[in-house]
């Protein structure tokens, strides 16, 4: 049996960034209590490595209700946060630690100057996702945000306004492609930035020769995690023979034992450590 790991498999440059940002904090030196609003990312082995080193996860509604001096240092995670949120950390006197992508920093910063442009925006992404959420906030809570086409053909653009298509960084590129005609069939003054991430572009080109070529797919990820879940969308679509597991122990080997070929995959959320521990029970069971 072949067994073959995607080699843009796994953490992308922001998360490793962030992840790294947070590992090297030295815990005597800064302001405490330390906590991080939301989950670093959608992985619980993370979530809990985190937690080891004394970070404990806070949401926004802890965080407005939190006294001066209750909260030493907020750590802001790479998926970013809207401007509101750095000003109560301000009034409150609280240390920010932003680890938000730079790629996830270039959309706020396109959201933020055709908000001021009084453009109509039209921001394609999940709208319950933080990274979003974020983007939204920076743009002043101006854009209409579209995640399917029910949501595309809802959209009210002024005629006499300009437009202008932003992304989140780890949308689907074919909905973002259809999101793009669409607002250019209905509206004649459009802009579009396409503001997909490279590492999200990466993983959903390889995961399609994937499902293609391997008889069975496996994608390592949350479904809390949106790049995660879209490859795992996008695979078994192509191929109904792909698994969605959070890690090794979620492997189903009976349901392998048949399989001719194996190729695996992990959203950008996706630790190496997780990864390893799905190619060593891969290896050992089939003995490679
Ligand atoms: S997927 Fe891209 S934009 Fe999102 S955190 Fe990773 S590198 Fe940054």
């Amino acid at each position: 049996m072949e067994i073959y790991l995607s080699p843009t498999a796994g953490f992308c440059d922001g998360v490793k960034r962030a992840y790294e940002m947070i590992e090297s904090l030295d815990m005597k030196t800064i302001a405490t209590p330390v906590r991080i609003l939301g989950n670093l990312v959608h992985n619980p082995d993370v979530v809990k490595k985190i937690e080891e080193n004394g970070i404990v996860k806070i949401s926004l509604e802890e965080l407005s209700k939190a006294e001066k001096g209750e909260i030493g240092t907020l750590i802001i995670t790479a998926h970013g946060i809207g401007p509101d949120v750095f000003e109560i950390a301000r009034k409150k006197k609280i240390t920010v630690i932003d680890t938000t992508c730079p790629r996830v920093i270039k959309v706020q910063r396109l959201a933020q100057v055709f908000a001021v442009r009084d453009y109509e925006i039209v921001l394609v992404g999940d709208k319950l996702h933080n990274e979003v959420e974020g983007i939204h906030a920076w743009g002043n809570r101006k854009a209409q945000i579209v995640s399917d086409r029910s949501e595309l053909e809802k959209l009210k653009l002024a005629p006499d306004k300009k437009v202008a298509v932003i992304s989140q960084t780890t949308q689907n590129e074919e909905f973002f492609r259809e999101a793009c005609a669409y607002v250019g069939h209905i509206h004649p003054q459009v802009e579009i930035f396409s503001t997909i991430c490279h590492a999200t572009h990466d993983r959903q080109t390889e995961i399609k020769k994937l499902a293609e070529k391997f008889e069975t797919v496996i994608v390592i990820g949350s479904p809390m995690s949106a790049n995660s879940t879209r490859l795992y969308e996008i695979s078994q679509a192509l191929n109904p023979r792909t698994f969605f597991v959070e890690n090794a122990s979620e492997i189903k080997l009976a349901e392998l034992k048949d399989a001719k070929s194996i190729a695996v995959m992990a959203g950008a959320s996706t630790p190496s450590w997780v990864i390893q521990e799905v190619m060593d029970l891969l290896f050992s069971d089939f003995k490679l």
